[in-house]
């Protein structure tokens, strides 16, 4: 996989989770992809809940794309129980338009509909980057992480769960599942609604070629990326002994692997980290989070080293 952070292109902000009226949001589709691209954002996806009393959206943004920002189309996937017998929520980015529901009337499992990871795998046959979403705030268990074999990531940080129920973890079972050798991507989203105050946190940093849906599309599957709620990570060259960061001004920059493995630097204003890899000997994977003073994080995609 080529270096997200050497790749011809260039980074462009994204958000990857985002309801509207067409679902249980509060601003209408166009008002929401009008106060994203005020924000600063190159693209947006607009992900509704896939199911019956909405009537399954997949809500066409196209009309509400402009110079200098685009759209995916998407949903929120939900089909069969989890292990603890709610229903499934799962991120599709890059869904057709026709892309045919199935049988989930509303926000409860019926008997005989499909399960959560065969709606994930016709998703992702049907062109979707596929993500689980919120696994803390769902109360996902690693059964469940393990059985959606059809997603490309995981999310890490869901900045709605942090607002409005301070569960918007990912990590836990993102760490766990790259230790037993899986590769997810790690995304950071806001799963707005704009019922409180859970928009504009947490995004994604795609490196691509063109502010295009299928560039977007295609660097999201590879991994041509890294997730950020406001820091920015410039490089991470990973050599024989040392993991080297560059990166926005930060206090923090911290190297994680597997199990125990973590080592932190801290400083002010650092805008370049140098961690050794002794401790991490036994992780075929490295990851790395950059802190700023404001408490901002920024997370990269995990190295297999
Ligand atoms: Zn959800
Ligand atoms: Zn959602």
């Amino acid at each position: 996989m080529p270096d997200v952070f050497t790749a011809p292109g260039r980074f462009y902000r994204g958000n990857l989770h985002t309801h509207s009226s067409r679902s249980d949001g509060v601003l209408s589709p166009e008002e929401v992809c009008r106060r994203y691209q005020a924000e600063g954002y190159d693209f947006l996806a607009l992900t509704d809940h896939f199911i019956g009393i909405y009537d399954y959206p997949i809500v066409d943004t196209r009309p509400f794309r402009a110079p200098g920002f685009t759209t995916l189309l998407g949903a929120e996937l939900h089909s069969g129980p989890m292990a603890n017998g709610d229903l499934w929520h799962i991120l599709a980015v890059g869904l057709p338009e026709d892309f045919a529901p199935g049988n989930a009337p509303h926000f409860r499992p019926v008997p005989g509909q499909e399960t959560g990871p065969e709606i994930a795998a016709r998703a992702a046959a049907a062109g979707a980057f596929v993500a689980v979403a919120h696994p803390q705030w769902s109360g996902l268990t690693l059964e469940d992480a393990r059985s959606l074999t059809a997603a490309h990531a995981v999310e890490v940080y869901n900045h709605g769960c942090h607002t409005g129920a301070d569960r918007a973890d990912g990590f836990g079972i993102a760490d766990l599942l790259l230790t037993e050798g899986r590769r997810p991507s790690l995304i950071a989203t806001d799963d707005a609604h704009f019922t409180e105050p859970d928009h504009f946190g947490g995004w994604v940093m795609v490196k691509a070629t063109e502010n295009e849906p299928e560039a977007l599309l295609a660097a999201l599957k590879a991994g041509m990326f890294y997730s950020s709620q406001g820091p920015e990570i410039r490089g991470i060259d990973i050599t024989k002994a040392t993991v080297e960061v560059q990166c926005s001004a930060a206090v923090t920059v911290i190297v994680q692997g597997q199990a125990t493995a973590a080592v932190a630097v801290h400083g002010q204003s650092m805008t370049r980290a140098s961690i050794r890899r002794d401790r991490f000997a036994a992780s075929p994977w490295l990851r790395v989070t950059v802190i700023d003073a404001a408490g901002k994080r920024a997370w990269s995609n995990a190295y297999w080293v």
